[in-house]
């Protein structure tokens, strides 16, 4: 390994490679805050240093774990002592905005904020974003297609990828950096790579499709009495808002309740109590336009008893507040022992039906169990966390979770991929014919598994 990685070192230079410390100071993944175990952290800094790596670890038969800012939630950067990662965090160049065609060429080591920041100098905006903005890549939410907020409005990352360059596990450059909309020259081949988590190639370079800025917003925290009151509320108001819905993220009581209570630093706006909240949010650029449209749509929804009651954000602090009760997460740190999260997809009809049969069931696996749901409802995709005071089976848990999806044809994951995490899952959403597929892809792309293997699938 050491004569290797002296190879390696010629290829990348000096500041290219860190081992030792520099390598066991980081942690393995998101969730494992062990020492990271990587052989080296190799840290090319164009696409021909990329390839040349490839192509020796090809040769030498060494395994590769794609990294970007290792902000994934299902252990895809998991990496064994015998194995390098290779990270994208030298290739952080945002390479050209064209303002006419509404696109950036970036590098993928490149981080979502800066992307944004950038972007918007020019008016334009990136519309994936999510929680991790400050430290995932480009090529990580290319990998895992991340979706997040605003998916309702402008689609997941894979809507916004017009084109990208990957290299293959034997050095091969793919480049289908085209930054057209349309383009059906044959197979959609830049399709392979998004979602893939690092197995079938490395995201080197994308072209990115923006949105003009949307300079004003309208944000509502509402709470319903019933399951049917949200789903009518969303329909109500998709097509009241005429396009401009960018966000309806569902809360069931437990999670507000929690988010608002005595663990936490922030309180309910309502006196009362409700089994659902949602937070809705508009975007346009006539402020006031917008306004009066949403408080109508409000008022409308109201009065055909669609809602309970509503606070709207009269500033951008009381947004920041509202959007806090959202995407807290201490409360939770601090009043569970152990906490277990799922994102899973199913039709917005059944999710009350799912959750009511998962809630059942967990209260007999365990009796000082809470469920705390919440998500992004109108994408079909809820996050569940399972909050514990004493340790129980966690597999017993998975459990009931994945195999609860069967009934209704769900999905293991909505957005955060497999990874190593979700793997024994897998069979639950996807039929044997689609798995064999995915099998023939992997090892035509990569035949003798050197790509980040074993995450997805064995
Ligand atoms: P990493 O974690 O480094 O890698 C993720 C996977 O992609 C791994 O399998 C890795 O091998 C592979 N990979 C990384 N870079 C490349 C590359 N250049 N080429 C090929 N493969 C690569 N996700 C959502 O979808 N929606 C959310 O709302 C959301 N919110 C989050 C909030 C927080 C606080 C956190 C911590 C995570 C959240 N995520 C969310 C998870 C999400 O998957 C990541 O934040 C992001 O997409 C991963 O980017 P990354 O650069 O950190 O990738
Ligand atoms: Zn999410």
């Amino acid at each position: 390994m050491m004569e290797f990685i002296e190879q390696i070192r010629a290829i990348v230079g000096e500041k290219g490679v860190l081992t030792g410390d520099d390598v066991r100071s980081r942690p393995s993944t998101y969730w494992n805050h062990q020492p990271m175990q990587a052989a080296a952290i190799v840290r090319p800094a164009s696409v021909a240093e990329v390839s040349a790596c490839m192509r020796q670890c090809h040769e030498h038969g060494i395994t590769v774990v794609p990294l970007g800012g290792n902000t994934g939630l299902v252990e895809g950067t998991a990496c064994e002592p015998d194995q390098i990662m290779l990270s994208l965090e030298r290739m952080n160049t945002i390479e050209q905005v064209d303002e006419v065609s509404r696109t950036v060429v970036v590098q993928a080591g490149t981080i979502l904020q800066t992307v944004q920041a950038k972007v918007s100098e020019h008016q334009l905006m990136l519309p994936v974003d999510l929680g991790a903005r400050g430290s995932c890549t480009i090529g990580g939410m290319i990998a895992t297609n991340a979706g997040g907020f605003g998916v309702l409005r402008y689609g997941m990352m894979r809507e916004r990828v017009l084109g990208l360059e990957a290299v293959l596990a034997d050095g091969t450059v793919v480049s289908s950096m085209n930054g057209y909309l349309k383009n059906n020259t044959g197979y959609d081949l830049k399709q392979l790579f998004i979602g893939s988590e690092g197995t079938l190639g490395v995201v080197t370079r994308a072209v990115l499709r923006l949105e003009e800025h949307q300079t004003a917003e309208t944000t509502a925290l509402i709470a319903l009495h019933s399951y049917s009151q949200v789903t009518q509320l969303l329909k109500h108001l998709d097509r009241a808002l005429s396009g401009s819905l960018s966000a309806f993220e569902v809360m069931w009581g437990d999670f507000f309740a929690l988010n608002t209570g005595e663990h936490s630093k922030l309180e309910s706006p309502f006196a009362a109590s409700y089994p659902f909240y949602v937070l809705v949010e508009c975007q346009g650029n006539q402020a006031d336009e917008l306004r009066q449209r949403f408080e109508l749509a409000l008022e409308h929804a109201f009065e055909n008893a669609l809602l309970e009651d509503a606070v709207i954000a009269q500033s951008a602090g009381e947004r920041a507040s509202l959007w806090a009760i959202r995407e807290i997460s201490e409360p939770e740190e601090r009043f569970f022992e152990i906490t277990i999260g799922f994102d899973v997809s199913l039709s917005i009809a059944d999710m009350d039906s799912y959750v009511s049969k998962v809630q059942g069931g967990l209260a007999q696996l365990a009796s000082d169990a809470t469920l705390l749901v919440f998500g992004h409802l109108a994408d079909g995709n809820l996050h569940l966390t399972v909050g514990l005071h004493t340790p129980v089976d966690r597999e017993a848990i998975e459990h009931l979770i994945y195999e609860g999806l069967k009934e209704y044809g769900g999905a293991i994951s909505a957005e955060h991929g497999v990874g190593l995490e979700k793997k024994a899952y897998l069979a639950i959403s996807r039929q044997p014919a689609e798995l064999a597929l995915m099998r023939q892809i992997k090892a035509t792309l990569d035949p003798q598994n050197r790509l980040n293997p074993g995450k997805i699938f064995d």
